[in-house]
């Protein structure tokens, strides 16, 4: 049977990208070779990673003055290596969840950290809003989607101090202004490629500025004098991450992406809202499009385990909820289709008929 994969991470990819994946593990580029077993430093994996580079580039329309990085160690190597490079003094992070506050702990190490606004008081649902930013601080840390909890910001925030973006779970998803933001980071396993890599996307000017000798490996300046070549990248995975960004651009880029993004989780929020056994869990105005979170309605609490088991047997996968939270997580990632989604919305409608009250 067909599976829908809802998973939250490592997560669904393109079809084309795992096939020409597998392709150039047994042979890459015709050479004879395993993209496995050559070296980084070949002519043709060159091409790959500067084509990869390009790609990304072209489709978040970045603009002059920015390095883009791929490296290993994940987003939770950024939450200590961002304060590293950029926190001298203080540093303002706004804490919508669970990423956000690993983010801050890190941070903590290296300087003053202020926490400008959380939205723990009601378990992390919405995005705070109108919050004031100190002008004295080196930067102001946000987390763009929060996986766990189903929120996400729809627009790129003013911020008159240099911002800093874990954009792990909607990278390419959307436009964004490239130029609002200093740095932008995350792993590459939610929207791009398979576990292993992490993106970097750094604005020159605001390097070199702390006092703290900074170890090699985790200073940005020497991925960025190396061209992510510094030592070994994770070839396989950039490798993947280029194929889903060519698929990306056959699509028509990211304007489009966001169009059909959008009509997958209004599919899907439509339904939670109409349905009678189910309810969302975020605030509508800030619900993501990527990770849609909703929990058995009043009086329904008792079929939680019944309705997983009803969409495991229709080849649902990964639709449940993160164990803060609880209830049904359906993450729909850029790959995935508007057909898996409708077929989720018929496992909700069929559920409905067979429980409702
Ligand atoms: C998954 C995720 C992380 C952690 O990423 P790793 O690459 O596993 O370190 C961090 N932030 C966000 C928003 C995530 O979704």
């Amino acid at each position: 049977m067909k599976k829908h994969n809802f998973s939250a991470g490592p997560a669904i990819l393109p079809q084309q990208a795992i096939e020409n994946g597998a392709k150039a593990v047994l042979d890459f580029e015709g050479m004879g070779l395993s993209i496995l077993e050559i070296s980084h430093r070949s002519k043709e994996f060159q091409a790959v990673m500067d084509e990869t580079e390009a790609l990304f580039k072209e489709l978040l329309n970045i603009p002059e003055g920015y390095h883009v990085l791929f490296l290993g160690g994940g987003a939770s190597t950024q939450f200590y290596m961002v304060p590293f490079n950029l926190l001298e003094k203080k540093a303002g992070y706004v804490n919508t969840g669970v990423w956000a506050k690993k983010a801050m702990k890190e941070a903590k190490l290296f300087g003053d950290v202020e926490c400008l606004a959380s939205s723990e008081d009601k378990n992390c649902s919405y995005i705070p809003k109108g919050f004031a930013i100190p002008t004295d601080l080196d930067y102001l840390h946000i987390t763009t989607n929060n996986t766990i909890f189903g929120t996400e910001y729809h627009e790129d925030i003013d911020s008159p101090v240099p911002l800093v973006a874990d954009m792990s779970s909607d990278i390419l998803s959307r436009p964004v202004d490239v130029s609002k933001y200093a740095l932008i980071y995350g792993g590459a396993q939610k929207n791009l490629a398979p576990a292993g890599v992490t993106f970097v996307v750094v604005r020159e000017d605001v390097l070199g500025k702390v006092s703290r000798a900074i170890p090699t490996m985790i200073d940005y300046r020497t991925h960025i004098n190396n061209g992510s070549m510094f030592n070994t990248p994770p070839v396989f995975p950039i490798y993947v991450m280029r194929e889903t960004l060519r698929w990306l651009k056959g699509l028509g880029g990211v304007e489009k992406m966001q169009e059909i993004n959008r009509a997958k989780a209004k599919l899907l929020y439509d339904e939670i809202d109409r349905n009678a056994v189910f309810k969302g869990t975020a605030a509508v105005e800030d619900r993501s499009l990527m990770n849609v979170c909703f929990v058995p309605n009043n009086g329904y609490e008792d079929l939680y385990d019944a309705f997983m088991d009803f969409a495991k047997e229709r080849g649902m996968v990964g639709v449940k909820g993160h164990r803060l939270v609880g209830g049904f997580r359906a993450s729909i990632y850029n790959a995935m289709p508007i057909e898996s989604v409708q077929a989720l919305v018929d496992c909700m409608q069929e559920f409905e008929k067979a429980h409702a009250k």
